[in-house]
């Protein structure tokens, strides 16, 4: 009976083992979702060690060892040490044990007490086989005693278990595993006594394996929640740049929220606060407590919403901010550009005219200047308005930038209409407010012909153009028509050419003498420049104006310095050269005319400046030809009385001789011309000014000047410009 027993209870403590090891092998695939769980480690380290357990008791029973001091019954009995040593870590991390260190090192005292008494009689069996009660009395006290510690603290961890199902499970299981280790003990038959002793911990592993296997399972069941939770904050993420309508995106988190935790009830709202943020809930309705990592999931939505909605707001500010005009609110430059090409290619789409209306306030810059910057932007936001007022709801109106306004018609009428509306806009303007003074306006207006395709840059220069004929021309409103048309491509020709004459160097310089009015003697001479083209010659009047603004007067005037001079020496003759503005404000103008003028007497050059050039920069100006006069060249005032300015202010600046227009000269046949022409010599007289007089046509003309007392002229009577010095 007791071999039968053995050999059963062998062969189940071989299957036990062989179970728990493919528990843990279970333990181990299950657990690679989730290598950070410290339940799953323990349960692992702790299973191993049971089935180490049952193991070591099938050998012990196997080699019939059923004394205290046979070789395997003792490596058993260091097995269960082992085992209940380790419970300890399991335990704390099952049930947020307390520290263990204490119970730690009194069970392991306890348990070496024990295994060193067992390996003692063990020694001591050779000798004597018989087993004494005395030896097994302190063998099972050596054992108890510290099994007890590892049973204490498992039961002051159990009471901290949160879970009272987990708590109820170890607390049944390990009462069931005590009362058969304590059975054991008082078995009546060492039969009985073998098979409670091998089977009394089976209750505490199926127990612990089972809880082990939930917690895995619930681990994974976490982290898959966590994926799936971190998955639809991705796609709402993803959504938020998409979806530019915050609502739209929050019902879209909402039906996340609720599919995820599977509430129905869930809803969301969006609130604005101040400054372009915005809040935004997402919460079960009614509003229950609820799981602390589900609120985590509907918060973490609500902040992506938010910030969606604070994203979309402030795009909308900044895009309203580059597209619209801070002062009159109207679209601004870069909402024309963009309005215009759509514009166009609807047209082109329709074949359909698409208008354009250039509209200028009229010397706005100078009255703002002098009424003040207030004024200037009641008058623009007052333009603006009436702009609004005047087209319609239906023409676009933006503000191209200073007192510069758009009007963009599409589906226009013919030109008449145009034209009239153009005309609305400039005379109602003058009723639009009592405020004084109030500019005129001036448009300029273009329209697409339905076949011709015509870019957007294009139209508005045209538009451009046209209005400032119609300021040129002081019409108010022009249509920029054939004329105009024939007009710009004469300029944009003359523009071409200029620059090549530039390249090749076509300028050169005429002379024309400046006489004495008495002696009629050649007192000097002026270098007027000349662009010899294709055979013939063309006058700074065709093109003086474009060199000027294109800067190309700078390139121009060193080459004509530079021929002035080496004739000057030819003739052996005083000179005047001209210098427009542009030329005065080149930095390095007073070293290119040095350079030109090289070492001859600086006393020989007369430098003409208009009124105009001096007061454009007059700092820059005075500086200029103060350096130059400090070199002994004299400064002359070129075309005086064109200008606005008085002879007493321009006394003030630094020239030694005036020029008088060719215009006051003419009028000199007049009583009233000759009184102005003898107050203006008189008064340079008074400054100590040299007078020349221009233009000198008739030999009344230079009679009169003579009478006058003025001693130096100039004209075509007395010596037209020429390439050589004229014969008198
Ligand atoms: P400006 O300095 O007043 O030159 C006199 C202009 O009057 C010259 O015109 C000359 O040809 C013209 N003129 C001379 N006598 C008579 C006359 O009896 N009757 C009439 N109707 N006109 C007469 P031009 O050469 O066409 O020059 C025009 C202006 O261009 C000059 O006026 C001067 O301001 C400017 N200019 C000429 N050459 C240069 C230059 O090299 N550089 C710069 N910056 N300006 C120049
Ligand atoms: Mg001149
Ligand atoms: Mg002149």
């Amino acid at each position: 009976m007791a071999d039968t027993v053995a050999v059963w209870t062998v062969m189940a403590q071989c299957i036990a083992a062989g179970l728990v090891a493919g528990l843990c092998v279970l333990h181990t695939v299950w657990r690679g979702d989730d290598p950070a769980n410290e339940h799953s480690r323990w349960t692992l380290i702790w299973s191993m060690a049971l089935a180490a357990v049952f193991f070591c008791d099938a050998l012990a029973l196997a080699s019939r060892g059923s004394s205290w001091h046979d070789p395997f019954t003792v490596l058993a009995s260091v097995a269960l040490a082992v085992a209940l040593v380790l419970a300890l870590p399991v335990a704390r991390s099952y049930a947020d044990g307390p520290p263990f260190r204490t119970y730690l090192v009194l069970a392991s005292a306890g348990f070496a007490v024990h295994v060193g008494l067992l390996v003692a009689g063990a020694v001591t069996a050779r000798a004597e086989p018989r087993t004494t009660a005395l030896e097994t009395t302190g063998g099972v006290i050596s054992f108890l005693v510290p099994a007890a510690v590892v049973g204490l603290y498992l039961a002051v961890s159990l009471r901290r278990t949160p879970s009272q199902r987990t708590r109820q499970a170890l607390v049944g299981a390990a009462s069931l595993s005590v009362v058969l280790l304590g059975a054991s003990y008082l078995a009546p038959s060492e039969t009985v006594r073998t098979a409670l002793t091998s089977a009394w911990l089976v209750p505490l592993i199926i127990a612990l394996e089972i809880l082990a296997l939930r917690r895995i399972r619930y681990g994974q069941h976490l982290a898959e929640q966590q994926r799936s939770m971190r998955d639809a904050q991705a796609r709402v993420s993803n959504l938020a740049w998409y979806v530019r309508d915050p609502q739209a995106l929050l019902r879209r988190a909402e039906e996340e929220a609720r599919a995820l935790l599977g509430d129905p009830t869930i809803r969301g709202t969006i609130r604005t606060l101040s400054r372009g943020r915005f809040v935004t809930d997402l919460s079960p309705y009614p509003l229950v407590r609820t799981d602390p990592g589900d609120r985590k999931l509907l918060v973490a939505l609500a902040n992506i919403v938010s910030a969606a909605a604070e994203r979309q707001a402030l795009a909308d500010r900044l895009s309203r901010a580059a597209f619209s005009d801070a002062l009159t609110g109207l679209p601004n430059r870069n909402a024309i550009d963009e309005h215009l090409v759509s514009a166009l290619e609807r047209g082109s789409v329709e074949r359909s005219r698409v208008a354009l209306l250039y509209a200028d306030l009229d010397g706005f810059k100078r009255a703002n200047d002098q009424y003040g910057h207030a004024w200037g932007d009641r008058i623009l936001a007052l333009a603006a308005a009436h702009l609004r007022r005047t087209v319609g709801d239906d023409a676009f109106v933006a503000r191209l930038g200073g007192d510069e306004f758009i009007i963009v018609v599409e589906r226009a009428g013919d030109d008449e209409e145009l034209v009239r509306l153009a005309h609305r806009i400039r005379t109602e303007f003058q009723r639009t407010s009592q405020a004084r003074p109030i500019p005129r306006i001036s448009v300029g207006i273009t329209a697409t012909v339905p076949s011709d395709t015509v870019d957007a840059e294009a139209l508005t220069r045209c538009a451009d153009i046209a209005m400032l004929e119609a300021k040129r021309v002081k019409a108010g409103v022009m249509l920029f028509d054939k004329r105009l048309e024939d007009q710009v491509a004469a300029e944009n020709r003359l523009h071409r050419e200029i620059n090549a004459a530039v390249q090749e160097e076509q300028f050169c310089v005429h002379f024309q003498p400046i006489v004495d009015t008495v002696t009629l003697a050649v007192l000097g001479l002026e270098a007027l420049a000349r662009w010899e083209f294709g055979g013939e010659l063309r006058e700074p009047k065709e093109w003086l104006d474009y060199a000027e603004t294109s800067g190309l007067i700078v390139a121009i005037g060193n080459m004509t310095f530079r021929k002035a001079f080496a004739a000057t020496e030819r003739f052996d003759l005083p000179v005047a050269i001209n210098l427009s503005a542009r030329q005065l404000a080149e930095p390095s103008l007073i070293g290119d005319l040095t350079a030109a003028w090289g070492t001859r007497d600086w006393s020989l050059l007369t430098v003409e400046i208009t009124e105009g050039a001096l007061l454009q920069d007059e700092q820059q100006a005075v500086s200029v030809l103060g350096r130059l006069r400090g070199r002994g060249a004299r400064i002359a005032l070129d075309d005086f009385g064109t200008g606005y300015n008085s002879l007493a202010r321009l006394a003030t600046l630094p020239i030694d001789i005036l020029k008088i227009d060719q215009s006051f000269v003419r009028d000199m046949a007049s009583p009233a011309g000759l009184a102005v022409l003898r107050a203006i010599v008189t008064l340079a007289g008074a400054h100590d000014l040299e007078v020349v007089a221009e233009g000198i046509e008739r030999v009344s003309e230079l009679e009169g000047l003579v009478s006058l007392g003025v001693r130096r002229a100039q004209g075509n009577m007395l010596g037209r410009p020429a390439a050589a010095l004229p014969v008198r």
